[in-house]
């Protein structure tokens, strides 16, 4: 990411990839998020609540970045692969449309945490990992995000697979666990669902750029070497990566 120069804020014409990820899935509504909007903030008490908003998003980014291991294992691989990411300049914690928690802006190089809809650590961490994956894939390869559905499709698949989107957990707490609902299915519905969220694709094109991808998407769990199941292995495979350098030094 370092090696491309962020737009400055008025850029103009940005396109973006902002999209929705969370919490009232339970309810299956999918509205859509195609823009980074400029908050008309005019009020000085409007102000004050939105800087707020602000400075606890960027406290809870920081967390995200200091300590949670999938994180921690991107920005070393991205570093790894030449793309140094400064929370300063790649990430920004804005007021978004209501209806989206994070995204990634392919042109500007720089991951949106929307401040307004991120509620919790978790869910910060959570964000970050599955917009850190994205740009681990811009980094490392020609990534075609307004073009090529299937690159788009690739890389979301593998956001869902690898950030924990589909643990168990996170499919309790929405509702579809079920001894049909396996991680594959999830993982498959969430991409598609992403894809519809920031593109105006058809259903039918969005499903089947998924399914032409997915089995060599699905099973590329790079940087990770595994799908990461929990905190606790995502650290394990933190570790290794880790050592997976130390070894490749030696070499
Ligand atoms: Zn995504």
């Amino acid at each position: 990411m370092a090696a491309e120069q962020p737009q400055g804020r008025d850029g103009g014409r940005r396109s973006e990839v902002l999209e929705k990820e969370e919490e009232n899935l339970a309810y299956g509504e999918f509205l859509e998020g195609r823009t980074r909007k400029r908050q008309n903030i005019s009020k000085p008490w409007m102000q004050s609540y939105f800087q707020g908003l602000k400075y606890k998003c960027e406290e809870m980014l920081k967390v995200a970045l200091e300590n949670n291991p999938y994180a921690k294992l991107l920005l070393d691989a991205m570093k790894n692969s030449g793309c140094v990411v400064y929370r300063d300049r790649h990430f920004s914690c804005e007021a978004c449309d209501g209806t989206v928690s994070g995204g990634f802006d392919a042109l500007a190089s720089q991951i949106v945490l929307c401040q307004n809809t991120i509620q919790s650590q978790s869910q910060m961490n959570r964000v970050v990992t599955h917009e850190l994956i994205h740009a681990f894939d811009h980094c490392r390869a020609h990534v075609d995000w307004f073009n090529n559905v299937k690159h788009l499709a690739c890389s979301e698949i593998r956001a869902a697979n690898l950030s924990g989107d589909c643990s168990l957990t996170n499919e309790i707490l929405r509702f579809n666990f079920g001894l049909k609902r396996h991680h594959q299915t999830c993982v498959r519905d969430r991409a598609v669902r992403s894809i519809l969220a920031v593109r105006k694709f058809s259903k039918e094109i969005a499903e089947k750029a998924v399914d032409d991808v997915f089995e060599s998407c699905f099973n590329d769990h790079e940087p990770f070497g595994r799908v990461p199941r929990s905190r606790g292995d995502a650290k394990y495979a933190y570790r290794d990566f880790r050592n997976r350098d130390r070894y490749y030094a030696n070499l």
